[in-house]
């Protein structure tokens, strides 16, 4: 049963992470910030107009390695504090003021990375010569070089990046702070209901009357705040294709891949092809939970309930531990005293309380250690989110310790792959356990219903979406609340044919998903999925040599391409083959969960 949460002041501290290990107090806090706004001064006065040679630049990166060593701590604290509590005053005065602080800083530091692309090539080259450390870094300089705008303009922009930003803050106020749900009622009892219980809990319910009801009410409170959401996204779109033609780029997605390393080709391909060959394999996975639950009709309201919801067992916190510590004890040593490290430590803030962040994340500061966000309501999915965030935070963990600060972050489209991969080493570890085939079904549905809907379903259709509003803005058009919705209403319809209907509210998912605010980030699930399945297929055949080249990858943090990071773990992603055997798989996990669904009920006739 769902239940209303408390405020933040009432959890359980052992269930919060421990910000202390960023800074012991507030007054050490803006002690920090006030020596970052000294150091950042002095930097300036010392570097400004007199990057002339390759010693001052080594000499200047070093300064600017330091200062963004200083900042980090700084931007972690304040949102971390922020993400836990969105309500709470002083997060989010602190928060306002440190976007502030931020702008300001970044400002005054623009000249850097401005006069550094004028520097003549020649002399850039040998600065890379004398310093292997900031080769990546001045590589990727050159490369945005054509891009980059006159200093004075740079200048401007960074002063008003928190104003830019505006758009994101916009959208979490309006959906953590000022919307408020009501309770939903069934058979004259009061249910309560807000974001966190809703995905976390009312949207899997099994009980059809409840689930629906949830589902409508929770809807009709986000339809009242759809313009609001759809004018400060497209804001933010429109912030994107300012920026994009400013700079030169061809088109809002040459853009927005730019920093991710990938073409256009690698990005229209993965949304085409799983459109078109995931979607059958979807919808009879849809068509079996309908037989199963004996339902009516399918509705989109009913996706997500789980194949066997009496066969989920409830799950502590500190039972989560056993099964992580099993299922990625072939990671070797090292990674597992991180793991003991994010227990004992409390690197996780588990507790659910009102004004949350919903989802779930991981944030990895350098120089300190992985902090992760987490609602835990006791499912087994939970498992799965915590082992996912932990592999985000095994990525950070081995990349900082093998990479300075400007080398350790590798192409958003690599970030899902070793968080997603410790999700299949999580199933592959409970099917090696067992042959019973309800333990089985459950397992393969875990991962069909949770690792596999979340990265190829939900934000692949939200990515297919999602390219449908940049092509409208890149044609120099706008978006709305009822724009939007048909776009939405239009990918899931195509996605799902005849075999679930598209009831009304779920043309208003796209007013659920923060990733809109970061760029072409959706469809990278997907493609991290990809190259996690295929190299957990090898750990699967080869074992050890196979981890260590995961190893490998993990620690080569930013220094390589995506492509060449997958072709380090022995996957090629420039052709479409991983995707076709991925999608293969997936297909090949839902006829077993056909066929153990027949071989149960078989059983269960005799
Ligand atoms: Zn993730």
């Amino acid at each position: 049963m769902v239940k209303s949460l408390p405020p933040r002041s009432a959890v359980n501290i052992e269930e919060t992470w421990n910000l202390e290990d960023l800074f012991k107090n507030e007054e050490d806090y803006n002690a920090a910030v006030e020596q970052l706004e000294s150091e950042v001064a002095s930097f300036e006065e010392q570097f400004k107009g007199k990057i002339t040679d390759e010693n001052a630049i080594i000499a200047a990166l070093n300064g600017y390695a330091s200062i963004l060593g200083k900042m980090t701590p700084i931007g972690a604290y304040q949102s971390l504090a922020h993400s836990v509590d969105q309500t709470n005053d002083e997060a989010q005065m602190r928060s306002s003021k440190y976007g502030s602080t931020a702008s300001k800083l970044g400002s005054q530091l623009s000249f850097f990375t401005s006069e550094l692309s004028e520097v003549p090539s020649e002399l850039l080259e040998n600065a890379m010569n004398q310093s292997e450390e900031y080769k990546n870094y001045l590589e990727e300089l050159i490369r945005q070089k054509p891009y980059k705008l006159h200093p004075e303009v740079e200048k401007t922009l960074a002063a008003f990046s928190s104003v830019l930003n505006a758009p994101y803050g916009l959208y979490n106020t309006t959906k953590l702070v000022d919307m408020n749900f009501d309770d939903f009622e069934v058979d004259g009892e009061n249910y309560p209901l807000s974001y966190t219980t809703f995905e976390g809990g009312w949207e899997s319910e099994t009980d059809t009357k409840k689930r629906r009801a949830a589902y409508d009410a929770f809807h009709a409170k986000l339809r009242e705040y759809q313009h609001t959401t759809a004018k400060a996204y497209d804001m933010h779109l429109q912030k994107e294709k300012t920026t994009s033609d400013l700079r030169g780029y061809e088109n809002v997605f040459d853009y927005l891949l730019f920093n991710q390393e990938v073409d256009r080709s690698m990005y229209d391909r993965q949304i085409d092809l799983i459109m078109k060959n995931l979607a059958p394999h979807m919808r009879k996975y849809a068509s079996l939970l309908q037989k199963v639950h004996g339902l009516d009709e399918m509705n989109f309201s009913d996706l997500k309930i789980p194949l066997d919801p009496n066969y989920e067992p409830k799950i502590t916190i500190e039972e989560s531990k056993k099964y992580i510590d099993d299922a990625l004890a072939i990671m070797g040593d090292d990674y597992m005293n991180m793991i003991d490290r994010s227990y004992k430590e409390r690197w996780t803030d588990f507790a659910q309380n009102a004004g949350k962040s919903t989802g779930a994340f991981c944030s990895s500061p350098y120089g300190v250690h992985p902090y992760i966000l987490i609602s835990w309501t006791g499912s087994m999915e939970d498992v799965f989110v915590l082992a996912h965030e932990l592999g985000h935070a095994g990525h950070f963990y081995n990349a900082h310790q093998h990479q300075n600060i400007f080398n350790s972050r590798p192409s958003m489209y690599f970030i899902e792959a070793p968080s997603t991969m410790n999700e299949m080493l999580m199933a592959n570890h409970l099917l090696s356990n067992s042959n019973d085939p309800k333990f089985k079904r459950w397992v393969i549905s875990s991962i069909v219903a949770r690792t596999y809907y979340h990265n190829f379903v939900t934000h692949l259709l939200e990515a297919a979406y999602q390219r449908k509003v940049y092509e409208r803005i890149d044609a120099g058009g706008s978006v709305n609340a009822n724009v939007l919705n048909n776009l939405k209403r239009g990918v899931l319809e195509e996605f799902w044919g005849d075999d679930v209907k598209i009831n009304e509210g779920a043309e208003l998912t796209w007013m659920r998903q923060p990733h809109y605010y970061m760029g072409l980030y959706p469809y990278t699930y997907s493609a991290g999925l990809t190259i996690s399945t295929q190299v957990s297929k090898r750990i699967l055949e080869e074992g050890q040599p196979a981890v260590e080249d995961w190893l490998k990858v993990l620690q080569a943090g930013g220094t390589k391409s995506p492509a060449e990071l997958s072709k380090m773990a022995g996957v090629d992603i420039t052709t479409e083959q991983p995707l076709l055997d991925t999608i293969a798989y997936i297909g090949e996990l839902i006829d077993q969960l056909v066929e153990l669904t027949d071989e149960i009920e078989a059983a269960q006739v005799n």
